[in-house]
């Protein structure tokens, strides 16, 4: 009867439950139920307790009127020995996980309270056995309703409770015509209210199923949020992160190499004279060219678990942290040659060479800020531009040039019959282009 576990919640409403508000409960799927075990258990634990705590009471704050009745020893001794055992064990019972006992402990104290009262009543004078008679009937009505029973069980809690009233009279063959006019009226009083809880059981119901589909919506919409978010910080034409992304994981990064006093390397790539390669082979052939770019970016960058990201048009971007940082140079020149090595063909199947260059900035995370790092990288990109192009450099702090590794090659290529030449004046284009 019992969840196992609130997660279940959670498992339940992702699979989905498609229901209605007025469906009733027997119609529910084993999800749902478990479902409304899961929110209700614990308060109806606690509510059967106390009213059980409440019974109790009850039972022993009577032991009075039964010595007005003048059977106070039968009275107190079944009252203490046996009315007020079944309350302190229903009590224990209702705990239970488990359908039997839980119905037991919830059911099996009242009956016995209204079977007690009943068959005190068999013991004193015939005037007093009907007040006795309707004081039990009343406790098992008030009981199927306060009770915090399903229809179900306070059907067990309303038959049982009329046994219990009924059979001490049978058994002391009592039952005169005043008596059977009262039981008859006991069994009314004890049937009645299961009316009102069937209507509370199904108005719970409705409003149980709507706070299920209103959390349903609720994580559906967070999902939505998170698949944006998600969205938000990709770039469609790479599937790498965009610059949104990269600040969000580079602050992370950076906040953790700071914590740990590590090395931090940020490294930028602008590919040489594309606005050229666009006007000369057209921007669909220029996106397959980024692509390409993207992926050798991101395969090199995360065998060194660090963060790859396009920045912007033609430039991307890469974080390393740790020992892999030191090799950011390194790192930095294989890419180099690898995109010098892309296969990039014209519509005559010529081959279009593309180069890149690179500006790297590593340090401790300690001594600059974060977007020092990037601007550091960007001031090396600048002076690789003004190079030559196709080539790395990293940044050496100051006002001097950045220290530059010219690379075999360099824009010349043997192979680059259909290659994108170079337009004039390419540093200040750079330096406008970049805000400098
Ligand atoms: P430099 O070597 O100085 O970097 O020269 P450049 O031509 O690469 O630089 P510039 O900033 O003048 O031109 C960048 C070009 O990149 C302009 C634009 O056509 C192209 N570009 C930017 N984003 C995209 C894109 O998403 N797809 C394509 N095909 N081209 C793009
Ligand atoms: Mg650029
Ligand atoms: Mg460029």
């Amino acid at each position: 009867m019992a969840p196992s576990h609130p997660d279940d919640l959670q498992i339940g409403m992702e699979q989905g439950c498609v229901l209605e508000e007025d469906a009733p409960y027997s119609s529910w799927s084993g999800t749902v139920q478990r479902l409304w075990l899961i929110t209700h258990c614990r308060r109806i634990t606690r509510e059967l307790r106390f009213c059980h705590l409440v019974g109790l009471v009850l039972c022993v704050a009577c032991i009075p009127l039964d010595a007005v009745a003048g059977v106070l020893i039968i009275g107190a001794a079944l009252r203490l020995g046996v009315v007020v055992p079944l309350y302190l064990i229903g009590i224990w019972l209702v705990r239970s996980e488990h359908t039997l006992p839980r119905l037991v402990g919830a059911v099996a104290p009242v009956a016995g309270f209204a079977g007690v009262v009943s068959f005190i009543g068999t013991q004193t004078i015939a005037e007093l056995s009907d007040r006795y008679l309707m004081a039990a009937t009343m406790l098992v009505a008030i009981a199927v309703l306060l009770v915090p029973l399903r229809i179900g069980p306070s059907f067990w809690l309303s038959f049982s409770g009329f046994l219990a009233i009924a059979l001490p009279f049978v058994l002391a063959g009592a039952v005169d015509a005043d008596i059977a006019d009262l039981l008859l009226y006991s069994l009314v009083c004890c049937a009645f209210p299961l009316l009102f809880k069937r209507r509370s059981d199904r108005l719970r119901d409705q409003n149980f199923i709507l706070s299920l589909k209103s959390r349903q919506a609720q994580s559906e919409l967070l999902k939505i949020n998170k698949e944006l978010e998600n969205l938000a910080q990709m770039d469609p034409l790479t599937g790498l992160l965009n610059r949104r992304g990269f600040e969000k994981r580079f602050s992370a990064t950076f906040d953790a190499a700071l914590a740990s006093g590590e090395p931090l390397a940020v490294v930028l790539l602008d590919v040489d004279h594309f606005k050229h390669f666009n006007d000369t082979y057209g921007h669909q052939l220029g996106d397959e060219c980024l692509s390409k770019i993207g992926d050798l970016l991101n395969t090199e960058i995360q065998r060194h678990k660090g963060i790859a990201a396009r920045y912007g048009g033609e430039e991307f971007i890469a974080a390393l942290t740790g020992s892999e940082s030191a090799n950011a140079v390194g790192i930095a020149e294989r890419l180099r040659k690898k995109i010098a090595d892309l296969e990039i063909l014209d519509t005559c199947g010529a081959r279009i060479r593309i180069t890149a260059s690179f500006g790297a900035r590593i340090a401790r995370a300690a001594k600059l800020r974060q977007q020092e790092f990037i601007r550091d990288a960007d001031g090396a990109l600048y002076a690789a531009k003004a190079n030559g192009r196709n080539r790395v450099a990293l940044y050496q702090g100051g006002d001097k040039l950045p220290a530059e590794r010219k690379m075999e090659g360099g824009c010349e290529s043997k192979r680059c019959d259909a290659r994108v030449s170079p337009p004039q004046s390419e540093l200040t284009s750079y330096r406008r282009n970049r805000g400098a």
